[in-house]
């Protein structure tokens, strides 16, 4: 489902230097307890000639994210959340990430023109103008309420909204008014980054001992419909200004059964979205961990 641009909430701020931004980006690491086995899939070995598991962050270090859990993820997992992280990352967030020079570990491959779709004059057009010249942009989707929590079924759509923070810089290249720029979002792929974010913070705060997990699959890739885990409970998207990301963690009784949830707000700071997350079931004779396939 599109988003267009008459349904995007935004919030503007002008702005001329972007050098505020550097230190909510570059915090020094925190580091968790080591996980000692995947937190995916349960596994105790990097890849069959390498034991050592990777390090795995709760918001990717692309983002901004500084949590980190030690010896938490096999080659085979790394790939699949790699993948869906570069995905947010460089095609998704490329505008965020470039124009406030948020950290990579590979600063030759930052673009030196973005893409922009402009309306000027009433005449829309794709344009390549040079990264100082864009506006710093954050924009995310707004879902509708977990499935699990509303108890609606399963459902791989994503009718909703979504909400920017915009700063327009001091070459903004709104000329006059009814001037506009558009750009995309990709709920599916944000909902499934986030449900990994819960998943891995999840693990950070107090381990996986009595949780069944229930976010493995869609984090993976295996199955779509990540509205029944991931969505929006609340409609309240407060500004952090202490926090890029502010994450934390909840417990909620349905139906008799005792889940254990996370809160994550993207880019906080800028006032986006908070996604509720159910990440587990609560239980006390489950077995500790994921069995490794
Ligand atoms: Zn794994």
């Amino acid at each position: 489902m599109p988003f267009s641009d008459s349904q995007i909430d935004m919030k503007k701020l002008e702005v001329n230097d972007y050098s505020f931004l550097s230190p909510l980006f570059n915090r020094p690491a925190i580091k968790s307890q080591p996980a000692d086995r995947c937190i995916f899939c349960g596994t105790n070995r990097y890849s069959e000639s390498r034991a050592r598991l990777g390090d795995e962050h709760v918001i990717a270090f692309s983002l901004g994210g500084n949590q980190v859990i030690p010896r938490a993820s096999c080659h085979r997992c790394e790939q699949a959340t790699g993948r869906l992280e570069q995905h947010v990352t460089r095609n998704l967030l490329m505008v965020t990430r470039t124009v406030a020079a948020l950290p990579t570990r590979n600063p030759k491959n930052r673009p030196k023109t973005l893409p922009v779709s402009i309306q000027r004059h009433g005449i829309r057009s794709l344009v390549n103008i040079n990264p100082s010249d864009h506006p710093f942009f954050v924009a995310l989707p707004v879902f509708r309420r977990v499935g699990l929590l509303a108890s609606t079924p399963p459902e791989t759509s994503f009718p909703g909204t979504s909400r920017a923070f915009i700063m327009r810089g001091k070459d903004a290249f709104f000329k006059q008014d009814g001037d506009s720029f558009s750009f995309t979002i990709h709920p599916g792929a944000i909902s499934r980054l986030v449900a990994k974010i819960a998943h891995a913070y999840v693990w950070a705060k107090r381990g996986f001992d009595n949780i069944y997990p229930l976010l493995i699959p869609l984090i993976l890739g295996s199955v779509e419909h990540s509205t029944y885990f991931v969505g929006c409970e609340t409609e309240e998207f407060p500004f952090t200004p202490e926090n890029l990301h502010t994450l934390s963690t909840y417990e909620i009784t349905i139906g008799g059964c005792e889940y254990i949830c996370a809160r994550v707000q993207l880019f906080s700071y800028f006032g986006m979205p908070v996604y509720d997350v159910v990440v587990g079931i609560l239980a006390k004779d489950l077995p500790s961990a994921p069995k490794a396939p």
